[in-house]
């Protein structure tokens, strides 16, 4: 009997349980044991007792913890993963319990991390499960399309208070590289502002001009959403120096949610209100849209290891789901959807 392995890795994206429940039902069906690696890449490198680094998995336990938010398996970072040493030592401890394949569920980082197993004869198969959605070579990724959903919830009851005392809003989102959350909920929500980190170079003041007319329009709720990694692609600009005859300001502190709502506040002279979604986005229960794309991919991903298939990731194209090469998916690089920002941000 064929011994496969699941973990879980990077940042927690709802979805993940879902995806772990079903690896485990279609392991049992296919007759190979699973067993369950904590706590990312470290429960492959002996940093924790052994008890806190694997478990055998029980199906009478996931099935209750599939349409739980967060991860079972837990989630962690592992620096220690860059480094080959680390990666032989994963390899050899699976090999010991006599492990024939692995599911890592996580974005690109945990990809790599998958891709050097691969390399070092471990097959493993790479479900996406990332809120940014930035794996280019799938149309979406696990705990994506629950995180919109999360932030065009807030995003709508930002805008219905808003309206009623004539403020605009600054929301800002997840997405350190990619803006996809912050697109797809400005689109869904009709919010007329959307910066993210793809465009280089962004000017404060020009979004301070757009925001200025659409409120001179009457439209006084105009919403800006913003991807929390766009600031360090902003065009220079001293806010401090900007901020220091309306406000305190604190030396060094960097731009921000509240420092670019200030910006807005002052140049408009409006009462430019901000909000920070956070955590919310990744802890929430995943939608049917996740939960049904992780028992398919988990279908795929076991059915694979089970033909003695490795090296490959998962993903959807045209609506469907499929697989492709590891090492060709990642060397697609991510294309910003420029046209959908220029339409927001248009009229
Ligand atoms: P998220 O999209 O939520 O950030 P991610 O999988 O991209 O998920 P990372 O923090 O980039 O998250 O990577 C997760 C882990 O994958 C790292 O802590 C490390 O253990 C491993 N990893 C990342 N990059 C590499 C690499 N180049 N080689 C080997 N392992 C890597």
């Amino acid at each position: 009997m064929k011994k496969i392995a699941v973990l879980t890795s990077g940042g927690d994206s709802p979805g993940m349980n879902a995806a772990v429940m079903e690896v485990s039902r279609f392991s049992a069906l296919a007759g190979m044991p699973l067993v369950g690696i904590k706590r990312g890449f470290n429960g492959l490198i002996g940093k924790f007792s052994p008890k806190d680094s694997y478990t055998h998995m029980e199906l009478d336990t996931l099935l209750d913890i599939a349409d739980q938010p967060g991860t079972y398996l837990r989630t962690a970072r592992c620096t220690e993963f860059y480094e080959p040493e680390y990666q032989e030592k994963a390899v050899a401890f699976l090999k010991s319990l006599d492990i024939a394949g692995v599911v890592v569920i996580g974005g690109d980082g945990s990809f790599h991390g998958a891709q050097a197993m691969c390399r070092l004869g471990m097959p493993c198969i790479g479900i996406p499960g990332t809120i940014d959605n930035d794996l280019e070579y799938s149309e979406t990724s696990l705990g994506f399309d629950t995180a919109v959903n999360v932030c065009v919830d807030a995003v709508r009851s930002i805008r219905a208070t808003s309206r009623s005392h004539d403020r605009p809003a600054v929301v800002e989102v997840m997405g350190r590289n990619c803006g996809d959350i912050a697109m797809a909920t400005a689109m869904s929500t009709g919010s007329e502002i959307v910066v993210v980190p793809e465009v280089k170079n962004w000017d404060v003041m020009k979004v301070a001009k757009r925001l200025k007319e659409l409120v001179e329009r009457g439209n006084t709720r105009a919403t800006v959403v913003v991807a929390e990694g766009a600031y360090k692609t902003m065009k220079p600009f001293d806010h401090n120096k900007f901020l220091a005859p309306y406000t305190k300001v604190y030396e060094g502190e960097p731009m921000n949610v509240r420092r670019l709502t200030h910006v807005l506040r002052y140049k408009t002279g409006t009462e430019a209100r901000y909000n920070t979604i956070g955590y919310t986005q990744r802890g929430h229960e995943p939608t049917a849209h996740d939960s049904s794309f992780a028992f398919e991919a988990a279908y795929m991903a076991v059915e694979l290891l089970k033909k003695g298939i490795g090296n490959e990731v998962i993903g959807v194209r045209n609506g469907r789901v499929f697989h492709m090469p590891i090492d060709k998916a990642m060397l697609i690089k991510p294309k910003f959807k420029r046209k959908i920002y220029e339409l927001i941000n248009s009229l």
